[in-house]
């Protein structure tokens, strides 16, 4: 369970990201995170990530208040997380095997098992046969997918996407949507940030709608636009 109390953002004094939110979310949701640019949603991820800390009030994250917890345990509560972004992020110089494995290796797992679960994850995402491919050798569609392997390689229990499909054509931006929908199936919550207009509106899941700084809506079933 994901839940902001009275949660106010002030960068640089005076810029206001985001005001007074309340919100919860709960374990094994999928959720949309919506509105224009500069509403706040960026902020809102980097503070469930501690990459930056609410000025006013609490984020409590499975019962534990995470808004001022010392450095010493930000791995501990990252762990919890798994996030993918518009442009993949994924290194260059490593084959997808390669990529997914790296975010096990710097937990310290032994060789074994990060075989095993990489091979599980790949497999997931239907990319086992290209597990030697470097990521300009595949289309935007399989590096995203690579991308999804590596965020869930450490079993998150919250998926974040920040504009996951921003940056694919329909067809495969809907080949992903599956693919998220299937791991919300399993469990995982799924918090995704998009413009993606068409995506939410056919979802229909919940839709938390920012505009600056305040939650507008907070809708299940919810469309992109509240008129619809
Ligand atoms: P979104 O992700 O919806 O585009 P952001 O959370 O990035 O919105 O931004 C919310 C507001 O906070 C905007 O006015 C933006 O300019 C401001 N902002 C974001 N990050 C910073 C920062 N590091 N320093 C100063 N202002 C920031």
């Amino acid at each position: 369970m994901i839940e902001f109390k009275d949660v106010t953002k002030v960068y640089l004094k005076d810029i206001i990201a985001l005001k007074n939110l309340n919100l919860k979310i709960a374990d094994g949701e999928f959720v949309f995170l919506i509105g224009p640019s500069g509403a706040g949603k960026s902020t809102l991820i980097k503070l469930l990530l501690k990459e930056e800390a609410p000025t006013k009030g609490q984020i409590v994250l499975d019962d534990v208040d995470i808004s001022h917890v010392g450095s010493r345990r930000i791995p501990n509560i990252r762990r919890k997380f798994g996030v993918v972004f518009q442009d993949f992020r994924l290194l260059e110089d490593r084959d997808v095997f390669s990529n997914v494995a790296y975010a096990m290796e710097i937990h310290g797992i032994g060789k074994k098992e990060i075989r095993k679960r990489v091979i599980e994850c790949l497999t997931l995402v239907n990319l086992l046969d290209k597990r030697k491919y470097f990521p300009n050798q595949l289309s935007g569609g399989e590096q995203q997918r690579v991308s999804i392997a590596r965020a869930l390689v450490n079993n998150p229990s919250i998926l974040i996407a920040d504009e996951p499909t921003g940056n694919l054509d329909s067809n495969t931006a809907w080949e992903i949507m599956h693919l998220l929908e299937g791991i919300n199936e399993t469990g995982t919550t799924i918090i995704m940030a998009t413009h993606a207009k068409e995506i939410v509106n056919q979802m229909k899941k919940r839709v938390l709608q920012l505009e600056r700084g305040h939650l507008l809506r907070d809708e299940e079933n919810g469309e992109y636009d509240e008129s619809n």
